[in-house]
């Protein structure tokens, strides 16, 4: 038995007891018996994102990325979506990335005309953002940036599930925007008809890098009851590189022989063609934050 298997591991969203869900790779997913949260608890949170994030998980991590730094040019056309849906809503100002790996996000809000920084904790990323993409990186916790530092949006690119403790989070990201300020999140959706479909074997039932699989619906509980509202959402328009998509499938169904039939006829094709990605698992949500009182 491991220690997230332990009978009183609570929901870190709600507290309330959390039944066993599934297994992947020998590791126990619990739901919440209260707000039917899924998640999985690492035994040894003050070690995991050094452990799970290091550099092998952007370039080479089989939960992970092939070549993230290869990735820029659909990382970078996936900024400007944003950028443009952005600018129905507010202009340009300071914006912080959360989890901005070498900072793809982060140059194209600049470009863009925000006065934009990120915060990674893998300081190999930082180091490549600096020097390739000359972004503002910073290698600092949240928690650490000085206490006068305000932004009009924060994003957190598909960065939610990764989180130890999302509403820690999210309760110092509320600590960082201004009045009006806009919050964006891009995540998963475990109740896609993708998700639905894939079962466990969905390519998200990824832990130990994955550790919240949320629904559009209690993302949204979870960041209004910090004094946000949602103002906007929708599926993400992305494109994926083959091999990405190869991998992710075959990791998700634990290499068996289902993945590999699945996968055969992309196997065929080079593995950096870009394809578009079509599950509409993913989606993204906007809140503005209410005055504080
Ligand atoms: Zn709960």
């Amino acid at each position: 038995m491991t220690a997230s298997d332990k009978p009183d591991s609570l929901c870190p969203l709600c507290h309330a007891s959390a039944m066993p869900r599934c297994v992947k790779r020998n590791l126990m997913i619990r739901q919440c018996t209260r707000c039917q949260h899924q998640f999985w608890i690492p035994p040894d949170p003050d070690s995991h994102v050094s452990t799970v994030y290091g550099d092998e998980y952007f370039c080479g991590s089989s939960g992970g990325y092939l070549d993230y730094v290869g990735e820029e040019a659909l990382q970078r056309a996936s900024a400007r979506y944003y950028c443009r849906m952005l600018s129905r809503y507010t202009r340009p100002g300071r914006m912080l990335d959360v989890g901005a790996a070498c900072g793809f996000f982060v140059r194209e809000f600049q470009d863009a005309g925000w006065q934009a920084a990120g915060i990674e904790p893998n300081a190999s990323m930082c180091a490549v953002g600096r020097q390739r993409l000359q972004v503002d990186l910073s290698n600092h916790a949240l928690a650490d940036l000085p206490s006068a530092q305000q932004f009009e949006l924060i994003t957190l690119i598909q960065v939610v599930s990764h989180l130890i403790d999302p509403a820690e989070t999210l309760r110092q990201i509320r600590q960082r925007l201004v009045d009006g300020g806009l919050f964006l999140v891009e995540t998963w959706d475990r109740h896609s008809w993708a998700a639905r479909l894939s079962g466990h074997s969905w390519h998200e039932y990824n832990p130990p890098s994955v550790l919240h699989w949320f629904t559009r619906r209690s993302l949204r509980n979870l960041v209004e009851s910090f004094g946000w509202r949602a103002i906007a959402s929708g599926i993400p328009r992305k494109r994926i590189q083959v091999g990405r998509g190869v991998r992710m499938i075959r990791h998700a169904t634990e290499q068996s022989r289902l993945g590999r039939w699945l996968t055969w006829p992309l196997g065929l094709a080079p593995s950096d063609w870009t394809i578009p990605y079509f599950l509409g698992d993913a989606f993204w949500m906007l809140f503005r934050v209410a005055p504080k009182r």
